[in-house]
């Protein structure tokens, strides 16, 4: 590593400083690991608990500031995001490896997210209802939790945390930010950005660690009123029980295993469009990624045929070459659990169509680069069929009838994206309803959330509640009623007392 590699600092009650250990991790590009983002500090127990401290006091102001005003700052933000986001992009293309166009698209989800929520900071609606009793008024407000515990993934650097911090800020409370250690030089780049449009001491602060380093210990404090996170289902159901015993509000996005139907009466270039673009996106390093493909048994042969050509000739490479297609893996380790499964897929009798190897050669030497992989005859009961890649990895699985499509569709663990490709209406609509899933498509493949509705999932993939959209304001806030008696009187309740 380079003396001028730069070190990149924690952010507490409004200065940026070092973790009080002094330690760091570096992070290293993983289409070429010998580009060294930066040095990151490796924080512990006593920097979240400043963090927290410092997030607490400046909650008593920041809830006081009227919602409007708050929203003021968002709308900055989206500015600064929008000036910036060529910037923000490469560096997030630079640290985790995804293509530029998409890492450009996941800046604009934070744009659209800060003008989303900039937009509540006027609404916020509650409901007002009639009292039972005269000269009485009933209604409900959103009162904000407190401080707020974000934790993230890799994969959605800066879009993923925009969905949860702007929410909570527009709601009044205060955050304290772990981004993913893959990925933390684009969470600096959230925190900046929101400093920068004004926000207040110790509204938001940032800590940089590995799980157990920054995120283990928001989950036992006390102080933390909510943790919102996002990951692996694994980590998340470890997050769940730790916040038990606190009583925390705990907000889970977790794992996926998505599916594309293609029935027989599907455009099938469309279709297959569909499934190189939602399998291989992102390297199927998607929480949407659709790494099943059913098929019915007509159109079977003909789809296969398209999609495995189609995926043959994907341009893989590193994200900052504008003719990249796909890009590396995040890891040598996700690379390594990649390459398992696909010895588990031959071993378990699948069909390996096309990829299946790691690219060693020229300028793929230094990354972690994967072939895109199609796994053919698939059955439902194989692993590569129900458990979660996250790689270039897609599963075709044949079928019989739109029923027994659904019935593969919901016999896995998970419950987040689903689509079918289908010009029948009916067929469309019966799936709809019947795939359970937060997330469904039509006629389109399984990624491509839009802010303004709802995005999350069912089963382990999340513990009901859902981010982005209006749905985000009741992760970050709660209910209060409010009854206003000016009648001059005691007036009792009907719950209180039956009128006779
Ligand atoms: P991960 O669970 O390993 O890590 C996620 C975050 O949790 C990181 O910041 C990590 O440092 C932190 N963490 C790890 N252990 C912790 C602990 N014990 N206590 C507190 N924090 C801890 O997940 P990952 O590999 O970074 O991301 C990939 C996973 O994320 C996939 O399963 C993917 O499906 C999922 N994901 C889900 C969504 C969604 O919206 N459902 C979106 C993106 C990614």
């Amino acid at each position: 590593m380079s003396s001028d590699t730069q070190t990149y600092l924690n952010f507490i009650d409004g200065q940026w400083v070092p973790s009080a250990s002094g330690e760091l991790f570096e992070n290293r590009s993983p289409a070429n690991i010998d580009d060294v983002i930066g040095r990151f500090q490796k924080s512990h127990a006593e920097d979240v608990v400043r963090a927290v401290e410092a997030a607490e006091a400046a909650f008593h102001e920041w809830r006081l500031v009227p919602a409007p005003r708050r929203a003021e700052i968002l709308y900055r933000a989206a500015q600064i995001f929008t000036e910036r986001k060529d910037k923000y992009a490469h560096d997030m293309t630079r640290e985790m490896g995804k293509v530029l166009g998409e890492t450009g698209g996941d800046v604009q989800e934070a744009i659209d997210m800060s003008q989303l929520m900039a937009g509540e900071g006027r609404r916020m609606y509650g409901q007002t209802v009639p009292s039972e009793l005269r000269n009485k008024f009933a209604m409900s407000v959103r009162q904000p939790i407190g401080v707020c515990g974000v934790i993230t993934a890799w994969n959605f650097p800066i879009a993923v945390p925009s969905w949860k911090i702007l929410p909570a800020l527009v709601c009044g409370n205060t955050v304290v930010f772990k981004p993913a250690e893959e990925a933390p030089l684009s969470g600096i780049n959230v925190v900046k950005t929101l400093v920068d449009a004004g926000l207040p001491r110790g509204v938001v602060n940032l800590v940089t660690s590995d799980g157990p380093g920054a995120g283990a210990p928001m989950l036992s404090d006390p102080g933390v009123g909510v943790v919102s996170f996002t990951g692996s289902t694994e980590t998340g159901r470890a997050i769940n029980l730790a916040c038990a015993g606190t009583f925390k509000k705990v907000h889970l996005e977790m794992g996926g295993k998505n599916v594309i139907m293609v029935m027989d009466d599907a455009r099938l270039d469309l279709a297959v469009d569909g499934a190189i673009w939602g399998g291989f996106g992102t390297t199927g390093q998607r929480c949407t990624a659709a790494s099943r493909v059913i098929v019915h048994e007509k159109v079977y042969a003909q789809f296969i045929d398209r999609f495995v050509a189609r995926a043959k000739a994907l341009r893989v490479g590193d994200g900052l070459d504008p003719n990249t297609e796909m890009g590396p893996s995040i890891s040598e380790t996700q690379l390594n659990k990649v390459m398992e499964y696909v010895e588990i897929g031959q071993r378990e009798g699948a069909t390996l169509a096309t990829g299946g190897h790691r690219m060693t050669s020229g300028g793929y030497a230094k990354g972690y680069f994967l072939e895109p992989t199609i796994f053919t005859d698939v059955s439902p009961t194989m692993r590569i069929a129900r458990e979660e890649i996250f790689g270039p990895v897609v599963s075709v699985i044949p079928c019989g009838s739109l029923d027994q499509a659904i019935a593969i569709a919901n016999d896995v663990e998970y419950g987040l994206s689903a689509s079918i490709y289908t010009q029948d209406i009916d067929r469309a609509f019966a799936a709809m309803r019947d795939v359970y899933t937060g997330l469904f498509y039509v006629n389109a493949p399984t990624i491509g959330a839009e802010v303004h509705l709802p995005f999350g999932g069912t089963k382990a993939t999340g513990n009901g509640h859902r981010e982005a959209g209006i749905a985000a304001l009741d992760v970050f806030s709660e209910w209060k009623s409010i009854y206003v008696d000016f009648s001059g009187k005691l007036q009792r309740a009907q719950m209180d007392i039956e009128e006779i």
